[in-house]
């Protein structure tokens, strides 16, 4: 049991995450900010980040979510590697358990805790992950070098990873279950120029084969129902994603995909916590706006703990706030 109750506690390190952190720490309120089993959630995953404003020639997204760290413990912000296992918000200071046996009080608190890919839940795919199914093209792009991959999804996401795979696999073959990507029009028309695509329209993945490693995919057109069988050397899958809200079921209002409910002060059904980034945010999920969203979170906290430390400390009770229950 911790004996001194922190103003803040931040649990997520990705761009919503540091960014709370920077602007907390810079108000002095000394955030302590849990970064869960790795630091910088999806964006260090990315091979280039060309839509971050300034940085006109793009910026990797390790080097990006290094330098947020480092301006946000440059002002105090302490950055623990330590992942929260529970959360209790019926109390007041919340309590915030982590993985090393630690429990800490806080006064507000922030989840940037974000959002984890989506699979495809074929029969196949646990048993081959790691072993040609993968679900980030910048940490295994280079293990498929001069060989051929598909890549499952028609969003940006899909797209662009595809485009860097490029840089490796003789073929990409891009299997989308609608005849229209959705992808921005830009990324779209690079990816129609370029001789390594190949489209396979109106076609999901039915299973993953392979002994050690993926040789096939059984396919499924969905429109003349015929199944095929693609040999390949791997799949990368962008079907979307999940939000990391698992932690806050039965806690918190979330919507019926688990993205958490903030109004726009970033407050959750409870006062006094926070959200940020794609934990909330099923829409724009762009490091900008994860940005934006982390500072606005900071911003109102710093408020909240302003105002309960101007008063008589409130004690035990933290309801539900009535504008978003
Ligand atoms: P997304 O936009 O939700 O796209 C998911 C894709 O997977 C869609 O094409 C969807 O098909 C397909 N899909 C979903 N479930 C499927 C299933 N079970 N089987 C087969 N296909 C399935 O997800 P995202 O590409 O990860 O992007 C998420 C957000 O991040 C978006 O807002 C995006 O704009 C943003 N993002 C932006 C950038 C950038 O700006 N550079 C880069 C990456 C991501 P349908 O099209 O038929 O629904």
């Amino acid at each position: 049991m911790s004996e001194t109750t922190e103003r803040v506690i931040i649990i997520g390190s990705g761009p919503a995450g540091l960014t709370a952190g920077l602007y907390t720490a810079r108000s002095e309120m000394e955030p302590l900010l849990f970064t869960g089993s790795e630091i910088g959630g999806q964006v260090n995953l990315t091979m280039e980040v060309e839509n971050y404003p300034g940085f006109p020639d793009g910026i990797t997204g390790p080097e990006l979510v290094q330098r947020m760290q480092k301006q946000a413990e440059r002002f105090g912000c302490r950055v623990v590697v330590d992942t929260v296992t529970e959360v209790k918000l019926d109390e007041h200071p919340f309590v915030v358990k982590t993985q090393s046996g630690k429990e800490h009080r806080c006064k507000a608190l922030i989840i940037t805790t974000g959002a984890s890919p989506r699979r495809l839940g074929v029969p196949g795919e646990k048993e081959l992950t790691g072993r040609g199914v993968s679900y980030c093209a910048t940490c295994d792009g280079f293990f498929f070098r001069g060989k051929e991959v598909a890549v499952v999804g028609g969003g940006d996401a899909a797209i662009e990873e595809a485009l860097f795979l490029t840089k490796y696999v003789n073929k990409v073959r891009v299997i989308h279950r609608r005849d229209q990507l959705r992808a921005h029009l830009a990324l779209q028309q690079r990816a129609f120029k370029n001789e390594k695509f190949e489209f396979i329209w109106d076609t999901v993945v039915t299973a993953i084969n392979g002994d050690q490693r993926v040789t096939s995919l059984t396919l499924k057109n969905v429109k003349t129902g015929e199944v095929s069988e693609l040999p390949t050397d791997g799949i990368f899958v962008y079907v979307g994603h999940i939000p990391n809200s698992q932690l806050f079921e039965g806690r918190l209002a979330m919507d019926e995909r688990g993205y958490l409910i903030t109004n726009a002060m970033m407050q959750t059904s409870v006062p006094g916590v926070y959200a940020a980034g794609e934990i909330q945010d099923s829409r724009f999920q762009q490091v900008a706006t994860s940005v934006g969203q982390g500072c606005a979170a900071a911003i109102e906290a710093e408020k909240f703990v302003a105002e309960l430390e101007d008063r008589a400390y409130p004690g035990d009770t933290s309801p539900v706030s009535e504008e978003i229950k």
